[in-house]
């Protein structure tokens, strides 16, 4: 197969790669490849919905649930910058046709979170992220500039005199090429896959950080994994794990142990949550915790959360007349691969976006609903910044010599490379944990 070319390859094609997509430029060529189908990315499975700075009044609160909930550890820079630029976000998503939930005046509806203190996440029922999501993808096809491939893996990164020069890609058919790239924008989301319980698609294998770790690419706070605390229990570990959004919780679910009685306060940030829930799954010796729906009006229950009640009707448990089994899964990806508030990482022309990246927002632990968000906010950035250098002309055409020396026999068995990046990961997120135990350990 000959050798493909573009001006910007983007690996993911959720919200992060496609609203990257559409703020490039409308004359430069653009090839996005993801792994599986369109449909089938994080974003599209978000439920609770998506922060907006709602007034100017709760600009400090806003920031203060975000760094309370990441235990401080957040990059205040970064926060700032996502809360700053969220209205602006939410306009561009209006603007191609998305529908949060209105008040009868027209103006935004807002629903609530854990660890957040105030109303001030928009929604669409429970299926936000489709929303999103969907009408980002209907606005990229409009593009002529852009051409998605599916079933399309990237497996490397080319690398050239330190600079990122494109990638090795697997095709749907099989076969493994290179592209020849400007610029590269690695979205490829989270690391779900790599665990056994996961509310993630099980494609997400952090291949983006894995290509990193390959090429010496910085990273940063690999070992900060959230657990969500309430999915949905099943007896096949098969199953993705299915998410009972926060926002359940916010509209007061109540979450019971084994005797029926409520044990902790729901509202919790999602790290403290899981740590009381596995404490009563311990001390009453079960493999969930009940979590009752019942609280919320009927009509509330219905229209807001209508994906989750269907849910828990298949699979035996009607919320409006009896509690359903909950657990913690593996959810989000607070660390990733270290990058800049342009979404730049260590090495000159690659950049990443969405939740394989790390730009420091969530600190320690992600407050609900800042992950679409900031996955866009970041997204546009690294599109402006992109753009501005092709503008200034500080963007070289690639050498080709970089890729006539390449051996590609080497990915040809795919399990095998998948089974290596995944050890590689985990691997690196073992050895972030040791250190930083070492490392508190001195602080004492
Ligand atoms: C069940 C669930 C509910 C959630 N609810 C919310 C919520 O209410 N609010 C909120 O803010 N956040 C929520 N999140 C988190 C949020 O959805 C994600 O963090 C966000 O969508 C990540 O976007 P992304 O573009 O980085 O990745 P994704 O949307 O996951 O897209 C990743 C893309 O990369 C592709 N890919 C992966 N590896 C490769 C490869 N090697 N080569 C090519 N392509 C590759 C995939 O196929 C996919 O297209 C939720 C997450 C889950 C799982």
């Amino acid at each position: 197969m000959q050798n493909m070319e573009t001006d910007v390859l983007i690996a993911g094609t959720g919200c992060s790669g496609l609203y990257a997509a559409l703020n490039l430029p409308r004359d430069k060529k653009i090839l996005m490849i993801t792994k599986s189908d369109v449909e089938s990315n994080d974003s599209m499975l978000a439920q609770g919905g998506i922060c907006m700075l709602k007034s100017k009044s709760d600009y400090e609160s806003y920031f203060d649930d975000t760094m309370k909930a990441g235990h401080y550890e957040n990059d205040r820079g970064a926060v700032e910058i996502m809360i700053k630029s969220s209205r602006s976000v939410i306009h561009d998503l209006v603007n191609i046709g998305v529908d949060f939930k209105r008040n009868p005046d027209g103006s935004f509806a807002f629903t609530r979170e854990g660890a957040h203190s105030h109303h001030r996440i928009l929604y669409h029922e429970d299926v936000t992220g489709k929303e999103i999501t969907t009408h980002l993808l209907a606005a990229v096809r409009n593009l002529p500039n852009v051409t998605i491939m599916e079933y399309t893996t990237i497996l490397d990164i080319v690398e050239n005199a330190g600079k990122c020069v494109g990638g090795v890609i697997r095709l749907a058919d099989g076969t493994v090429t290179t592209v020849k790239a400007d610029v590269t924008i690695l979205a490829t989301g989270g690391i779900g896959g790599l665990f056994d319980h996961s509310t993630n698609y099980h494609h997400l294998t952090g291949d983006g950080v894995a290509i990193s770790l390959k090429h010496g690419i910085e990273l940063k706070d690999v070992d900060y994994i959230q657990i969500h605390p309430t999915t949905f229990y099943s007896e096949n570990p098969e199953e993705r794990a299915f998410l009972i959004s926060e926002s359940v919780r916010g509209e007061g679910a109540k979450l019971l142990a084994k005797n029926h009685e409520r044990f902790t306060n729901e509202l919790l940030p999602r790290d403290l949550l899981t740590a009381e829930i596995r404490k009563q799954m311990a001390k009453d010796d079960t493999k969930f915790v009940w979590e009752d729906m019942r609280p919320i009006p009927d009509e509330e229950r219905e229209k807001h959360f209508p994906n989750i009640v269907d849910h828990c009707k298949e699979e035996g448990y009607d919320p409006a007349k009896t509690p359903i089994p909950v657990c913690p899964a593996q959810h989000y990806f607070m660390g990733g691969i270290k990058v800049n508030y342009n979404s730049r990482t260590s090495m000159k022309g690659l950049y990443a976006v969405g939740e394989t990246a790390c730009n420091g927002v969530h600190g320690k632990n992600r407050l609900a609903s800042n992950s679409l968000l900031e996955s866009m906010v970041f997204a546009k950035r690294a599109a402006k910044e992109i753009s501005e250098d092709y503008f200034e002309g500080n963007i070289e055409k690639p050498d080709d010599r970089a890729f006539a020396n390449l051996n590609l026999n080497e990915y040809n068995d795919s399990e095998k490379v998948a089974a290596e990046y995944k050890e590689m990961v985990l691997g690196e997120i073992d050895e972030e944990k040791n250190t930083r135990k070492i490392e508190e350990k001195e602080a004492v």
